[in-house]
């Protein structure tokens, strides 16, 4: 058998891994990336159909910011070199949410003045409660820089006296804050829109989680790169190997080689042994677990918190290319937030069953004007189901015909909810089910957004407990199924966190 050397090897170049490998190469590590795909990015990609370059998951950036303004996400990428290499552009409002159940729609702003200001209109005397949410927001914000910068030893004195509110909030779920504040319920709602993107109802997911979200979205506003996340990956493989990286595209890594209770490779699919004493993998631990570790050599307690939790949502969605301007099709809004109803909670159940259309629908060209040729459109529709109802339905006989039936479906909703017609203006359609990602980055059935991040185990816990749980020393995680979650910039911000961690324990000699 052929062997190699490396200081640390990382399995997969979804947004996690790639992260983590460009810091290991620049603190001087001589690191592997090993990619099953020819192409970086996992999820963050693109792919073209006749006229059209389909971005493939991104719908817009959360913490990023602008050089005057910037988020974590903007300052990871000017640490790692790459800012002035990727063009951005804002995301011109925050969103369009319809209701389905008694036709209501409303459209909100980004900047934190303009969002209180107009939520009022809506709902008259929210201003008070808005204003305090966003307060909290501020609060979380430097709190949770603290406990970022205590390295998970924070002074709870210090908690106490500099951030008493986050202490207050911290263990609540959004519901349980949001009427403690004395929010109107019509307000409650409209301002839980973005739960899906977190993939948790607002009955059980962290009031922390998702009012740091809302707030780096509102007061940052959204960015999307003008050439699709396409550019993002290939631009952060390209300073990796610039940095004295090697990639490894179209390898699978099939097992992780472990020896007294210590990491010491990785074999790969052409049976070449990669000798490290390091490993962050960017895959979902239960797959890494089930298919890449001897079971001998699993720790116990690494397994059971990997078998405790539930995946989050597995995704479906929808590319159109359409042979008519968005003037001429009449869609003015970036993002369109479908639900039946706009209670999360009730939604979420919904969200069980393939009889259920609720969708988020981005118009591209409401961002990016030229990216599509002129007189057409581009449209996406992502959504998820909250069950393995699709694996459970989908045949091989019956898979063509039911995601025709499901797409079908989706796009009527769509037609019904904007009152607009696309349906005669498609020229390139494209369908990716859950199977289609699971496919693709081999997400355990086709759960987009990694795991469920509810209730008692949402990502405060998580980040708290990070440095306990090292049960398998040598190998770390990062991407959407690790401690920050799932989306771009937690799994940007996961890869940078495995990395330094990495960096900590070599010193170490761990
Ligand atoms: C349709 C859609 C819409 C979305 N919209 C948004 C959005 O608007 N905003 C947002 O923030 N997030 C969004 N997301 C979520 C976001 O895309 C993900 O959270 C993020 O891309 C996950 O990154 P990751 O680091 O977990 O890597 P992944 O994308 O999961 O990639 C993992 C990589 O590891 C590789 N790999 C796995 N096993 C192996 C192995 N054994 N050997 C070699 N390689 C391996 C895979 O091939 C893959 O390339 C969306 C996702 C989808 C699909």
């Amino acid at each position: 058998m052929r062997e190699i050397k490396y200081d640390v090897v990382v399995i997969g170049a979804g947004n996690g891994g790639l992260v983590a490998a460009l810091k290991l190469a620049k603190a001087g590590k001589k690191t592997l990336l090993v990619e099953r795909n020819i192409v970086p990015g996992g999820f963050a990609t693109s792919f073209s159909r006749g006229r059209f370059e389909f971005e493939a998951a991104l719908h817009e950036l959360c913490d990023f910011g602008n050089a005057k303004n910037h988020g974590n996400l903007y300052t990871l990428f000017t640490e790692l070199g790459v800012i002035d290499k990727i063009k951005f552009v804002d995301v011109k409002e925050a969103f369009k949410v319809i209701s389905l159940e008694d036709n209501t729609s409303y459209i909100m702003p980004f900047g934190i003045d303009n969002f209180i200001n107009k939520m009022e209109e809506y709902v008259p005397n929210s201003k008070e409660s808005m204003t305090i949410f966003f307060e909290l927001g501020k609060e979380i914000k430097d709190a949770l820089k603290y406990l970022n910068d205590s390295k998970g030893h924070p002074d709870t004195k210090v908690l106490m006296k500099n951030y008493p509110n986050f202490m207050r909030v911290a263990s609540y779920n959004i519901d349980k804050v949001l009427d403690a504040i004395k929010m109107p319920l019509k307000a409650q709602r409209i301002l839980t829109t973005y739960w899906s993107y977190l993939g948790a109802p607002s009955g059980k997911l962290s009031f922390v989680h998702y009012c740091i979200m809302t707030y780096l979205y509102i007061s940052l506003h959204a960015q999307i790169p003008v050439n699709r996340s396409n550019e993002m990956s290939l631009v952060l493989a390209e300073e990796f190997t610039k940095s004295g990286g090697d990639i490894f595209y179209g390898r699978e890594a099939k097992k992780i080689l472990v020896e007294n209770n210590h990491v010491i490779g990785v074999l790969l699919d052409n049976n070449l042994k990669i000798k490290c004493n390091y490993v962050i993998c960017n895959a979902n631990p239960n797959m890494v677990y089930a298919k890449m570790i001897d079971k001998d050599k699993i720790p116990t307690n690494a397994l059971k918190l990997a078998n405790s939790r539930e995946l989050s949502g597995r995704g479906f969605a929808i590319y159109l290319g359409l042979n008519k301007s968005k003037e001429e099709l009449g869609l003015d809004n970036y993002s369109y937030f479908i639900y039946n109803t706009l209670d999360s909670n009730k939604e979420y159940e919904n969200m069980k069953s393939l009889d259920n259309y609720s969708q988020v629908v981005v118009c591209l060209n409401n961002a990016l004007p030229d990216c599509s040729p002129k007189g057409t459109t581009i449209l996406y529709f992502t959504s998820l189901y909250f069950s393995d109802c699709f694996s459970k339905e989908v045949t091989e006989s019956n898979y063509f015909e039911l995601k025709d039936d499901l797409a079908l479906g989706f796009i009527e909703t769509f037609e019904k909810a904007t009152n607009t017609t696309i349906k005669p203006y498609i020229e390139e359609i494209e369908v990716a089910t859950p199977l289609t990602f699971a496919h693709y980055t081999d997400a355990p059935d086709g759960a987009i957004y990694g795991y469920f991040t509810a209730d008692l185990d949402n990502m405060l816990p998580r980040l708290m407990r990070m440095y306990d749980e090292n049960y398998l020393p040598g190998l770390k995680f990062c991407g959407g199924s690790s401690v920050r979650s799932s989306g771009y910039n937690s799994s940007y911000l996961s890869g940078d966190l495995a990395a330094k961690l990495t960096l900590a324990d070599m010193k170490e000699g761990k």
